[in-house]
């Protein structure tokens, strides 16, 4: 009959501890039963102790008072000590049989006692009380539950009924004995119970507890594993073997395996193929790493295809692998998950352990399972695989057409820069009438080609450069030179055809005193942009170059001005942009260039570590300056910066 909530009956069983209900966890419940029978043989001796401590002083009062019961006495004595040697003999090394032990041997207690006080005539109060007592002890000590005490009460009360029918004399009648008798057997059986209950709920919520810590230190075994392996793919990311050596090495640690092999798919020849493989036994290495096998006759792949993660647990029994192979790899055990992309299997991770004998001879394997954690991993870094291996295969074939582009605007800019030079030649022979007469618009016609094919040869440097920037072939190399050297250089230069009438170019006074350590070729670079650009912007006035040192910020300031149409400010975050140019194309007709220059500038100051700035006007003209370190402290070497 089920108690009603919160009636007295039901607080019987309430522990004042608040816990769901209780679960039968076949595990747990298991567990509690070991502990249960440990804890009553751990406490067998204890209970003997005082057993005999008790009894011992109550028989030594019969010994002193009742001279004629000594030879009973000392009968009941022997066997009830016999008992005891027999639980503490049994509690040692038949822990396992203890419970059913412990309520025979105390019941026997009992009918010890009774036989006692029936043989002797004795008081059937005082084996009453002394039953009582044992009960009250047991209950406390014997963590056996209700059933455990209940049946101890119950021989108890038997052994009693019999040492009264077996001559025990009792002053009361006999069912004030007995009631009393029972009495004690059934609160001791109660408390035995609640005891017990108390006990399960305390070693319930703790396996909950430690089986809480657990998962919570696997999730973050996982999570710290998954981690690294991230951080280590991310590292080796440029090169897919590196990232497959990585994934491989990553697996065996992590996993705590002994051995681990990548196996990937081949794609244009159709064959799985070893791509990484760790672990001992190195002589087999080759073998395992050379080893292909087609695509559709992989049994490996089809079965993780087919479940996800696949165990092999001895290799005897198994056809996913070659057998010969395991063994002269000593491998006995194989756990493998898939590396997949888009449902595709495209690979396999797998590792296993091998076989525990140093001469790889040992019979048991070391693990003949695996772990869930190990489960669990393997295919979270499967899955991470994929996707880095997906990663640095896409990068690598994206440095691949980009060095195939590079090459091809490097060849077409060269194939179109001589002819052009000859376009060039040919039109200087017929301007300075080399090649004969020319009539004013023949002239004027051939100024034009000449014009625009110097634009031509401007735009085709322009891409070069960016071309070798961007391929990162441009390294950094630093000197310390005098400035003056590169003004003058930019200066003696700069093609005649940059120049206009109108405009008057300014170096500024001789900077003999400032050096710089830097790269000089790109601070000519850079100026040389930077005037050709205020040339190109510039119908009228001054363009002008000034060089200032700046001690407080160690750097040396370009500052190149000039008097031309300006930049609207709405342009000025823009203008460094790659192919951006103000008012868009109609400038290349008019001056040339596509918007490379300034960009061009930029990278190269970004290399040599320095900044740049610019203040505009439209109408007014144009002021932009360059800050260089005057050590190149923090010198990125340009392929860096460019990747
Ligand atoms: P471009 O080859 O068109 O000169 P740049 O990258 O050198 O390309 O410059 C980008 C844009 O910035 C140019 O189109 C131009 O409009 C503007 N610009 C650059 N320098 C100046 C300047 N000194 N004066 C006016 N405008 C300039």
């Amino acid at each position: 009959m089920a108690a009603p909530r919160g009636s007295l009956w039901e607080s019987v069983f309430d522990n004042g501890v608040d816990s769901p209900p209780l679960a039968a966890d076949a595990t747990v419940v298991q567990a509690y039963l070991d502990a249960t029978r440990s804890l009553i043989a751990k406490r067998a001796p204890l209970t003997a102790f005082l057993f005999i401590f008790f009894v011992g002083n109550g028989s030594l009062l019969e010994w002193w008072y009742y001279a004629d019961r000594r030879e009973t006495l000392l009968a009941v004595c022997t066997a009830e000590l016999a008992l005891l040697a027999g639980h503490m003999i049994l509690a040692r090394y038949r822990p396992a049989r203890i419970w059913p032990a412990t309520v025979l041997v105390y019941v026997a207690l009992a009918i010890c006692m009774s036989t006692y006080f029936a043989a002797s005539h004795g008081s059937a109060e005082m084996l009453a009380i002394g039953l009582s007592l044992a009960l009250g002890g047991t209950g406390v000590m014997f963590p056996w539950g209700a059933l455990g005490q209940g049946l101890y009460g119950l021989g108890s009360l038997i052994a009693y009924v019999g040492a009264l029918g077996g001559g025990a004399t009792s002053q009361l009648t006999m069912m004030h004995d007995v009631f009393a008798l029972i009495a004690a057997a059934s609160i001791t059986a109660l408390g035995a119970h609640v005891l017990d209950r108390h006990r399960w709920l305390v070693f319930r919520n703790g396996a909950e507890l430690q089986r809480a810590n657990a998962r919570q230190r696997q999730e973050t075994a996982i999570s710290n594993a998954l981690l690294n392996l991230t951080q280590a793919l991310n590292n080796s990311l440029r090169d897919p073997q590196a990232t497959a050596e990585q994934l491989n090495e990553q697996t065996r640690s992590a996993l705590g395996l002994d051995w681990a092999i990548t196996v990937l798919l081949d794609a244009q020849r159709q064959v799985y193929r070893t791509v990484a493989v760790s672990g001992p036994y190195h002589e087999v290495f080759d073998e395992v790493r050379t080893l292909e096998v087609a695509s559709g006759t992989f049994p490996l792949h089809q079965a993780v295809q087919r479940e996800g993660l696949v165990e092999i647990t001895d290799r005897e029994r198994q056809d996913l692998l070659p057998r010969g192979l395991m063994e002269r790899w000593h491998a006995r055990t194989m756990l493998a998950a898939p590396i997949a992309r888009a449902d595709r299997v495209v690979g396999v991770l797998m590792g296993g352990h091998v076989e525990t004998g140093e001469d790889g001879s040992g019979s048991a394997p070391r693990h003949a399972s695996f772990t869930d954690t190990q489960r669990r991993l393997l295919k979270s870094f499967a899955q991470q695989a994929a996707v880095a291996l997906e990663n640095a295969q896409l990068m690598e074939a994206a440095r691949e057409a980009s060095r195939i582009k590079s090459e091809f605007v490097a060849t077409v800019s060269h194939e179109l820069r001589t002819p052009l030079n000859v376009i060039l030649g040919y039109t200087d022979l017929l301007v300075e009438h080399a090649l004969g007469a020319l009539s004013p618009e023949q002239h004027e016609a051939l100024l034009r080609v000449r014009l625009r094919s110097l634009h031509l040869l401007d735009l085709i440097q322009d891409i070069l450069d960016v071309n070798r920037i961007e391929s990162g072939r441009v390294p950094v190399t630093i000197e310390e030179f005098p400035v003056a050297e590169v003004l003058q250089s930019v200066s003696t230069n700069l093609p005649a055809a940059w120049r206009k009438p109108e405009v008057q170019l300014d170096f500024g006074a001789p900077h003999g005193h400032l050096v710089l350590r830097s790269d000089r070729a790109k601070v000519e670079m850079i100026v040389r942009n930077l005037v050709h650009n205020a040339l190109k912007y510039t119908e009228r006035g001054t363009v002008s170059v000034s060089v200032a040192s700046r001690p407080a910020a160690r750097a040396l300031e370009f500052v190149v001005r000039d008097t031309g149409t300006g930049i609207a400010q709405e342009e000025l975050p823009r203008i460094f942009d790659m192919f951006h140019q103000v008012n868009g194309s109609a400038r290349l007709l008019e001056n040339g260039g596509v918007g490379l220059g300034l960009y061009i500038v930029r990278r190269l100051i970004d290399a040599l570590g320095g900044t740049i700035a610019v203040h505009s006007e439209v109408g007014r003209g144009s002021q932009f300056t360059v800050s260089l370190p005057l050590e190149p402290t923090p010198v990125v070497a340009l392929r860096e910066a460019t990747q």
